[in-house]
């Protein structure tokens, strides 16, 4: 599932590519999946101009002209496609499973022509449009931005005074967004704090440290666009790099790559998910 560096990098490149660009058309293969009605959207986003692109969570904004914004949700397995097509006639071919196509978009920026293809094989992915972003539903509960100013070393202290697991508070959309399952899991092992500590128990130095392996992580990840497991993919269709980096996800059984170190990286289920962690360099729960 797509993270906050995912999306990141998603919406870094679609802002190079298509802000200015006016929508020419819009066609849905899987039309439940626009929430405010196929006709509304086609009505109100066809012939504006988008004028930036923005993330908000793991939510990707199209700011339109006269005020309005598209709204779009990777979910699962969502990927936003941008193919440039060079003539009417002749237009590259970015996918080779056109079936999972969900919905399109034609655009047209000076001279330049795109599809904007949302290729989504679960169907959990979302479209919307709204002229009151302010009032947004979805947008109401969302926690604090990582790269946002409002997010510090104290405010990360207060979110903390919790009795769940500290993995399960990181988790939480309405307290930090962005951070899923991969990341957490990164971020737990470089701060050297066990997954299942409670949050309230980490010292001044831990949840500093725990502030630090946030921002550089994340960023690590957003420089390196992205981990690519399965169905992540980039506007142009290549996968992430930050894979090749991770030193605990998806490692259970394998050795712990901090030198000197010589545990087996454990998963455990907790809050049924998948956790995984090294029991040396993590060994804090020892303490509690
Ligand atoms: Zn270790």
């Amino acid at each position: 599932m797509p993270e906050l560096p995912e999306v990141q990098t998603v919406v870094d490149d679609l802002k190079k590519a298509i802000v200015g660009a006016t929508i020419v058309s819009f066609d849905s293969f899987w039309k439940k999946n626009v929430a405010c009605g196929v006709q509304k959207f086609k009505k109100e986003v066809v012939g504006k101009k988008i004028e930036d692109i923005q993330r908000r969570a793991k939510f990707i904004i199209f700011k339109l002209e006269g005020d309005s914004v598209i709204i779009l949700h990777l979910r699962m397995t969502g990927q936003l496609l941008l193919e440039k097509s060079i003539s009417k006639s002749k237009k590259t071919t970015l996918l080779p499973k056109k079936k999972y196509i969900r919905h399109k978009w034609e655009l047209k920026k000076n001279d330049e022509e795109y599809n904007l293809l949302f290729h989504d094989i679960r169907k959990f992915a979302t479209v919307d449009w709204t002229d009151n972003i302010g009032n947004y539903k979805s947008f109401k509960k969302l926690g604090v931005e990582p790269f946002s100013d409002e997010f510090t070393v104290a405010k990360l202290a207060v979110i903390l005074k919790s009795k769940r697991t500290i993995r399960s508070v990181l988790l939480d959309q309405q307290l930090i967004v962005g951070i899923g399952n991969i990341y957490v899991s990164e971020i737990l092992f470089g701060a050297g704090i066990y997954p299942g500590r409670l949050a309230d128990s980490l010292t001044k130095h831990e949840i500093s440290e725990l502030y630090e392996k946030i921002i550089t992580i994340l960023s690590r990840a957003i420089t390196l666009r992205g981990t690519t497991f399965s169905d992540y993919r980039d506007s142009e269709g290549k996968i992430g790099g930050f894979q090749n980096f991770l030193k605990v996800y998806n490692k259970e059984g394998k050795q712990c790559e901090k030198r000197g170190c010589t545990e087996i990286i454990q998963k455990e289920a907790l809050n049924q998910r998948s956790s995984f962690w090294c029991a040396e360099c993590q060994k804090s729960i020892k303490n509690y």
